[in-house]
């Protein structure tokens, strides 16, 4: 196993925090389809923003097993989309400023994102392009000693909340694709930079969800993460962590609603008796069960090696691919068990089946894993 006792101890601190000061307010933050602000700085102060990043930044210098223990625990909140907002936090948009970054840039943006004094949010994804991140539009052109951005990003977590934003943007042609792209950060009090609008959407409703806006944002040079032109290769180094990292997080959830219709399939009866014991009910559990234990595994196995500093990229697309394809199945399974009461609002299953369809969308759909695995591990 790869926990120590330390992760133990992590294990059985975030579980509690998540027990007294998440779940109690779940149902009401989704129905608000929003969660106070509040949350970052007292994640931060209990020292759960910044788990694997050195004391230095005020990081607790752990492991990559550290992210997984709160990626697991935080499945317990009740609210996907809280769960969500902290991982892009602590481990989509800061990753890159961490690995990539100035000094000052870590002074500026790291530091204050492991405190919760500032919020990130990462933007890619546009109106008109998602999947194919290296035709994005939104343009960077040098202007007065810096650069002048104009563009804007959709379907972007934490968008509306965030103090800044870490954004790919073209500095080449479209022509040059993946090689004329950048990564900014970005203020959000910078002018032109605007929340176009907050989306309403199927699930994850605690997280917000923006449409941002970019017009004439003057940016300094210093505001450029990493290598000029080379924003493309970062952000996929980027993405690796992120899908890992979802993956971890998706097999959680899946075993949390698990464990939830295990109880109620004992507790429920028709016909005279509990429905587990019906053979049918049964062997639907024990397909779910044996899919969720093999998925932990591969996605443990596959960590293990991101954590030793490999670059699997063909392992964590599949990881993602099949954490996606079992949750699917993990959601819609463990509804039906619950029959009309799996329909209700009130139910937990209810909410962990919208939630759980964006793990095969978010951070690269399923088509696109399958297109990375057919180059990278077949040669397709
Ligand atoms: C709740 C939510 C939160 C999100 N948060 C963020 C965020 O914080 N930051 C961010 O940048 N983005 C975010 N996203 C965006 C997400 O990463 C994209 O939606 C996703 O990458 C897909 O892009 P798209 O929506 O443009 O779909 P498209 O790329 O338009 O794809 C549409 C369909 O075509 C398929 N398709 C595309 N290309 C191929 C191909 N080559 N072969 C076969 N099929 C293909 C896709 O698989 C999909 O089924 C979020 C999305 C959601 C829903």
């Amino acid at each position: 196993m790869p926990f120590t006792a330390e992760h133990d101890a992590l294990r059985e601190t975030v579980r509690e925090f998540v027990a007294r000061e998440l779940r109690p307010n779940a149902d009401e933050w989704e129905a608000a389809e929003y969660f106070p602000d509040s949350l970052f700085p007292r994640m931060g102060e209990l020292g759960l923003l910044g788990l694997r990043y050195p004391e230095e930044y005020g990081g607790q210098g752990g492991d990559y097993w550290s992210a997984i223990v709160l990626a697991e625990e935080m499945a317990r909140c009740g609210s996907g989309g809280v769960g969500m907002a902290v991982s892009v936090q602590a481990e989509m948009a800061t990753p890159p400023i961490f690995k990539f970054g100035t000094e000052e840039q870590k002074q500026r943006y790291l530091v204050p994102a492991i405190r919760g004094q500032k919020v990130a949010a990462l933007g890619i994804t546009e109106p008109d392009t998602g999947s194919d991140v290296a035709s994005v539009r939104t343009r960077a052109v040098r202007h007065n000693g810096g650069w002048r951005i104009n563009g804007s990003k959709l379907y972007i977590t934490n968008g509306v909340r965030c103090d800044y934003i870490l954004l790919v943007a073209r500095t080449g042609t479209q022509e040059e694709g993946a090689h004329g792209i950048t990564l900014f950060l970005v203020d959000k009090e910078t002018p032109g930079f605007a929340v176009s609008r907050k989306l309403k959407k199927l699930g994850m409703h605690a997280s917000d969800t923006a449409e941002l806006s970019f017009s004439d944002v003057d940016v300094p040079e210093s505001a450029v993460l990493g290598e000029v032109g080379q924003g493309f290769y970062h952000l996929m180094w980027e993405l690796q962590g992120e899908r890992l990292i979802g993956s971890a997080g998706s097999v959680a959830g899946a075993e949390v609603m698990f464990e939830e219709t295990l109880r109620w399939c004992k507790e429920r009866e028709a016909f005279g008796r509990p429905i587990a014991r019906f053979q049918v009910n049964r062997h639907k559990l024990v397909d779910l069960y044996t899919d969720i234990s093999i998925c932990k595994n591969y996605v443990y196995s596959v960590a293990e090696r991101w954590d030793k500093g490999e670059y699997p990229v063909a392992e964590i697309s599949m990881a993602k691919l099949f954490v996606g394809q079992v949750t699917t199945r993990v959601a819609d399974t463990c509804l039906q068990l619950h029959g009309g009461f799996g329909y209700m609002s009130e139910a937990h299953i209810s909410r962990y089946f919208r939630d759980s369809r964006l793990i095969r969308i978010g951070a690269g759909t399923d088509e696109v894993m399958k297109e990375i695995i057919a180059k990278t591990a077949l040669d397709l």
